[in-house]
């Protein structure tokens, strides 16, 4: 018999799919949600349940937001000539706070990773091309992390795109190998932004 009571083992399980949440971590945070009052437990789980709600994916940049299209594809002041393309959402808010960027975005959803078995059909990369081809676009910045997947996805896309006489740019190398976009500080961010290179 295993000391740790069935119903925790599950929910142990559960939190170690998240990204980053060991088993160790896992089980800390179980103990500490099951001290909590129930309220706030429900609470809790409410405000899971409405985020799945509430938010939607905007249907020209493919990011999370309140309304689709979302705040940035809908203010005309942006630069429709212009397209930074990320992996994940998450990295939007990191690269608008450097405020070095006034074009849009493209969320493709992940990187290519032959290891994990992601291929560019599971990606937003047909959505992409559409975008391309329609917009009079002059430049499309490739904002991915600069580890495997991101190197791999960075070549895949600059050879789609350039036959479509597109300038396509990446962030320059102020960024560390193997450094996550998410947790790049604003000033390094900033410099690998206006620092871009043109992908040859
Ligand atoms: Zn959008």
């Amino acid at each position: 018999m295993s000391p740790t009571p069935r119903a925790l083992e599950r929910l142990i399980q559960e939190f170690t799919r998240l990204p980053g949440i060991g088993p160790k971590t896992a089980e800390r945070l179980v103990y500490y949600l099951l001290k909590q009052p129930k309220e706030v437990l429900s609470a809790f789980a409410q405000s899971l349940e409405q985020a799945k709600d509430e938010v939607t994916t905007c249907a020209q940049c493919y990011r999370f937001s309140d309304q689709s299209p979302c705040s940035i594809c809908a203010d005309p002041r942006r630069d429709k000539t212009i397209l930074c393309v990320v992996a994940e959402s998450q990295n939007i808010p990191v690269i608008e706070k450097t405020s070095a960027f006034h074009g849009r975005y493209h969320v493709l959803g992940g990187l290519v990773s032959p290891l994990e078995g992601v291929t560019p059909d599971k990606l937003k990369v047909t959505e992409l091309e559409t975008r391309l081809k329609a917009n009079g676009m002059k430049e499309v910045i490739l904002a991915l992390n600069p580890d495997l997947d991101g190197e791999t996805t960075s070549l895949y896309l600059a050879k789609l795109i350039k036959p479509l006489g597109i300038k396509v740019t990446r962030l320059a190398r102020g960024l560390p190998m193997g450094a996550d976009l998410e947790y790049a500080d604003e000033v390094t961010l900033e410099n690998a932004i206006t620092g871009r290179r043109e992908v040859n």
